[in-house]
């Protein structure tokens, strides 16, 4: 028995944690194990990959995995760009995602019916029982109740090892997963279909206007091409989004001073005068494209204009 797995997010949500603690527990089971961890740029918020083997036998290899039995997303806002990884799931293998969405609107987001998918709502257990949107916990809830491993007895032994502290509440938040994810059984499965793609390298990860040129149109050398940030959708990262009362806004601007994304914009906006009488004016918004949740507009505001919400 073998069973590889890759586990999915972003820098910040305890995915390497999440794959040493599923492979520490399964060896408290008598499992061999081995996880990797594949990083882009090492930063809150970058993509994360980390590839997590589990078999009964000794694992002599060290491969990244291609086609997995089970894909583990912490954050449904990357299925598109990640979509490699749910096409490289072996038909009749899994799907765990974490989305705040109903089971019926995660089908659709996935798009493969020859697949388990396993559906829960890991940021909200996380934040009651750990109060973190850190949701590796709940995942390996799920991941432990459609494997059939690791016990949940050894899962919460393997949280005393590899974090040593809050064991009681991430345990409390592994077990509701366990007890609350959804499964919903793939409608068919061709026991003999292959995968539809393969997990390749970090690369996947890349996406914007990015060209491979020829060694004749390269720069001389030491010359840098100038870079820019427009593509980098930091709005992709957010769970909570910032929403605005206008009525206790006194446009003090000190949420765009602190944003870090330079996500605070000025924009007109209909507004309704003590008479009845329409006029335009300038108001505080939000650029959600670049906006990462970070919350820190709703720290600074001294009127409590700004409130964070649950987006995800
Ligand atoms: S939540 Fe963070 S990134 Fe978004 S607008 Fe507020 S300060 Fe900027
Ligand atoms: S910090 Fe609050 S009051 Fe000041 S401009 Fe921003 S939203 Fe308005």
């Amino acid at each position: 028995m073998r069973v590889e797995t890759v586990w999915l997010g972003r820098g910040g949500q305890g995915i390497v944690t999440a794959t040493y603690i599923v492979a520490n527990a399964s060896i408290i089971d008598g499992f061999h194990a081995i996880a990797n961890p594949e990083f882009g740029a090492e930063r809150r918020g970058a993509p994360v990959k980390a590839f997590l083997t589990i078999s009964k036998e000794p694992i002599e290899d060290q491969e990244p995995v291609k086609t997995p039995d089970v894909v583990v997303v912490f954050d449904d806002k990357l299925i598109d760009s990640m979509r490699f990884a749910i096409d490289a799931v072996k038909p009749g293998g899994y799907v765990i995602i974490n989305t705040g969405k109903s089971p019926e609107e995660a089908k659709k987001l996935v798009g493969r019916d020859d697949v388990y998918l396993v559906v829960l709502d890991a940021i909200d257990i996380a934040r009651r029982h750990v109060k973190l949107d850190v949701p590796n916990g709940p995942l390996a809830g799920a991941f432990s109740k459609v494997m059939g491993f690791p016990t949940l007895e050894s899962i919460k032994q393997a949280f005393e090892t590899q974090l040593g502290k809050a064991v009681e509440q991430n345990f409390a938040a592994t077990k509701e997963a366990y007890e609350k994810a959804v499964v919903i059984p793939p409608a068919r499965v061709d026991a003999s279909a292959k995968p539809k793609g393969i997990i390749s390298t970090t690369s996947a990860f890349l996406t914007g206007p990015y060209e491979i040129v020829g060694w004749r149109e390269v720069n001389k050398a030491g010359a840098v091409f100038p870079g820019t940030s427009l593509f980098y959708t930091t709005g992709g990262w957010r769970i909570d989004k910032p929403v605005i009362d206008h009525s206790k806004c006194i446009m003090c601007r000190k949420c765009w001073l602190y944003c870090p994304d330079d996500a605070i914009i000025e924009a007109w906006r209909e507004a309704e005068g003590p008479r009845g009488r329409k006029f335009r004016m300038k108001a505080i918004d939000f650029d959600y494209q670049y906006c990462k949740g970070c919350g820190v507009c709703a720290e600074v505001c001294p009127t409590g204009a700004i409130q964070m919400v649950r987006e995800l």
